[in-house]
């Protein structure tokens, strides 16, 4: 069923072949990305045809990498909701304000739809036990959808990856193991295992089909948009797949003459705490050094190098786009504006992208008037261990007395 052809490697172009697992670029260690005939694609589906399918990512099946139906592995991830968010523009001087809003998808954030391709892709290939090395969320999802798909599952994260990520990949049944250190640290592990145990590496750009997963959000946001393409989006960035992956889908579109070739100015927002991409873009650099003592609240922008930083520098450049750091102060005020003033609870790294429009327009790089798409890439109810709380208790044996209510 599907119109992939190959694999081709991101840095030196070399082809590999889509029919037996793979991981980097053999001649040089770069990620590898699935390209597929689509002229074809334009001759099977029109837009119009897309409109009757069910509303989860794999309506774009056409567009993945999966041979075989059956192979699926799915919770019912995607097609998120594109809120418009009227209030939240208005309160902060932006007029055309719209919202990602992934909180809603399977395991609370946009890291299901990765995993549901590269889970199962790698199912099709034959592979049976699955390691990643995980800020957290990944692990999760990873967690979720190899259960699903009947794999084995080993998850390494930092020993302060936020409780839910912990729970819910015990609970799924993975292999748990804490790491004292970073994720490169965790990734580490995970590299030497893959040789020793035979685990399928499916560390973020090591293997080629999360990025496809994450592809998807590029296409929901054209088909909401009815095939046209908003002129900014801003995404919380750490490894960048989510970045790239939406580029690709929009370049892929254009190739097919589905939209125009206009396409958004992409901004990667990152934590001061920890933000290589923004480093790098600012000094012109094409590759990001690796980014010591990483540090901040918003745990999937903990990410000091990515295997992937110069196509996200890249996408950021070819789109005019822009790069900005905001800190967890600003984040933290972030996450209770945006549920204050849209009833969305966004993640801290979801909350980011709000920090960065309002650094954006201070610094005049947006307009008022433009159509700007937040990525809100998960849900607050993932983190709850960072919104310490004092609410009035009230003791109903007692008189209450209600004008000293709020
Ligand atoms: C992983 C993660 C990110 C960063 O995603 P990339 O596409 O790898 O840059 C952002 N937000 C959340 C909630 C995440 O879990
Ligand atoms: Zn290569």
């Amino acid at each position: 069923m599907s119109f992939l052809s190959h694999l081709e490697c991101s840095n030196c172009g070399r082809h590999h072949s889509a029919n037996q697992i793979q991981g980097v670029c053999v001649e040089c260690g770069s990620p590898l990305l699935p390209r597929y005939e689509l002229e074809a694609i334009n001759r099977s589906i029109d837009v119009k045809a897309l409109r009757k399918r069910k509303p989860t990512m794999w309506r774009y099946w056409e567009f993945l990498p999966i041979q075989s139906k059956s192979n699926i592995v799915s919770l019912g991830e995607g097609f998120t909701p594109l809120i418009r968010a009227e209030r939240l523009g208005r309160r902060i001087g932006l007029r055309n304000l719209w919202i990602k809003d992934e909180s809603l998808i399977p395991t609370g954030t946009f890291k299901a739809r990765g995993f549901s391709v590269a889970v199962s892709k790698a199912k099709e290939l034959g592979v049976r036990s699955i390691a990643l090395p995980s800020a957290g969320n990944a692990a999760g999802a990873l967690a979720a959808y190899g259960a699903r798909g009947g794999m084995k599952v080993y998850v390494f994260m930092p020993v302060d990856a936020p409780l839910s990520n912990r729970l819910e990949s015990y609970m799924c049944g993975a292999h748990v193991y804490l790491v004292k250190g970073l994720i490169s640290q965790a990734g580490e592990i995970v590299a030497e295992g893959s040789k020793t145990r035979g685990w399928f590496n499916m560390a973020t750009f090591k293997e080629p089909y999360r990025v496809e997963g994450k592809k998807t959000m590029g296409l929901e946001i054209a088909e909401q948009f009815e095939w046209t393409l908003p002129d900014v989006i801003v995404y919380p960035t750490g490894g960048g797949t989510g970045l790239v992956g939406m580029w690709k889908a929009f370049k892929e579109l254009e190739e097919m003459g589905w939209v125009s070739p206009e396409k958004p100015r992409m901004v990667s927002v990152q934590a001061k705490g920890c933000a290589p991409i923004v480093k790098a873009f600012q000094e012109g650099k094409e590759r990001a050094d690796f980014w010591e003592g990483a540090s901040t609240i918003a745990a999937g922008l903990r990410v000091p190098k990515s295997l992937a930083d110069f196509l996200v520098l890249r996408a950021l450049r070819e789109s005019r786009g822009h790069a900005v750091a905001v800190s967890d102060a600003e984040i933290l005020e972030s996450v209770n504006e945006m549920a204050r003033e849209e009833g969305i609870f966004p993640c801290p790294e979801g909350a980011a992208t709000l920090a960065g429009v309002k650094s954006l327009l201070n610094q005049g790089l947006v307009d008022p008037d433009e159509k700007i798409v937040l990525f809100n890439t998960g849900s607050g109810l993932k983190y709850l261990e960072l919104f310490p709380l004092d609410l009035p208790i009230l003791n109903p044996r007692e008189e209450i007395d209600f004008k000293r209510l709020q």
